[in-house]
């Protein structure tokens, strides 16, 4: 019998789809497990550049999700990877950004520097850092001002918690974008640099694999521009009103990841 999805992997974002804040969406440790159980290839992509692959994978066991690094793509990891790709003998870094962003251009073979080297860095990379101070931004616009290519890990303007928000990387970015002027090239949903990371590391195609998320502007524009199938749930950030009149139109609407598994 033809599920009606029958692609290869599945992509899925974390929070809102997978998880809200501390709390598994109910069903999803079994949708995950009942789509391995055919076959399917699975893997994480998340926005959030702080953690380490590591600690995604602690904190989905924790939700009886068993994973391993393999399968967690963040936004650091993909910055890491693009920008390896781009520069084969590595190079240096001024970083705004926390373990997550530090640990994976360093894996990646990059130099990072601090405030006083700022200026001599190849890549001023900006992500969440939720110790971020004056002179940290400084850096950063004189490493930029000194001709440092600005790249963002991602541009989310907040982050969700709960009972309300806090300034995400997107909000730095902008501060240094404010004072340099400078474009960053943004690694991050929604830009499908991400997506072609995560599709590199399952080894599949387009056209082969599907994209789960909450974000209508994120994840299934990411989705989208990448050539994926893409699935809205109803979970996290979007209603289904929204998702109704959106421009940004997934190939499917589903309540959670819960419903997956009978369409596979
Ligand atoms: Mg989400």
């Amino acid at each position: 019998m033809h599920g009606r999805l029958p692609h290869v992997a599945f992509i899925f974002d974390l929070d809102g789809c997978v998880y809200r804040g501390n709390s598994v969406i109910e069903g999803a440790p079994e949708a995950i497990k009942a789509l391995r159980s055919k076959g399917r290839k699975v893997l994480f992509l998340t926005n959030n550049s702080t953690k380490t692959p590591k600690q995604f994978v602690e904190k989905l066991a924790g939700m009886g999700i068993a994973t391993d690094e393999r399968e967690i793509m963040t936004s650091s990891i993909a910055t890491a990877r693009y920008l390896r790709t781009r520069s084969r003998k590595g190079g240096s870094c001024y970083v705004i950004g926390e373990d997550g962003l530090r640990e994976a251009l360093r894996s990646e073979g990059f130099e990072l520097l601090d405030e006083d080297g700022a200026g001599d860095a190849d890549y001023m990379v900006c992500g969440l850092d939720t110790k971020v101070t004056y002179e940290k931004l400084a850096a950063a616009c004189h490493a930029i001002q000194r001709g440092a290519k600005f790249i963002a890990t991602n541009a989310d303007p907040n982050l969700p918690v709960e009972g309300g928000y806090l300034p995400g990387a997107g909000s730095i970015v902008r501060l240094i974008v404010e004072a340099t002027r400078a474009r960053p090239l943004i690694i991050g949903k929604p830009s499908p640099r991400i997506v072609r990371m995560a599709l590199e590391r399952l080894g599949t195609e387009p056209s082969e694999t599907a994209m789960v998320g909450d974000t209508l502007g994120m994840d299934i524009k990411a989705g989208r521009a990448a050539g994926l199938f893409t699935i809205l749930v109803l979970t996290g950030a979007t209603t289904e009103a929204e998702a109704k009149t959106s421009r940004i139109k997934p190939d499917m609407v589903l309540d959670s990841v819960a419903a997956l598994p009978p369409l596979i």
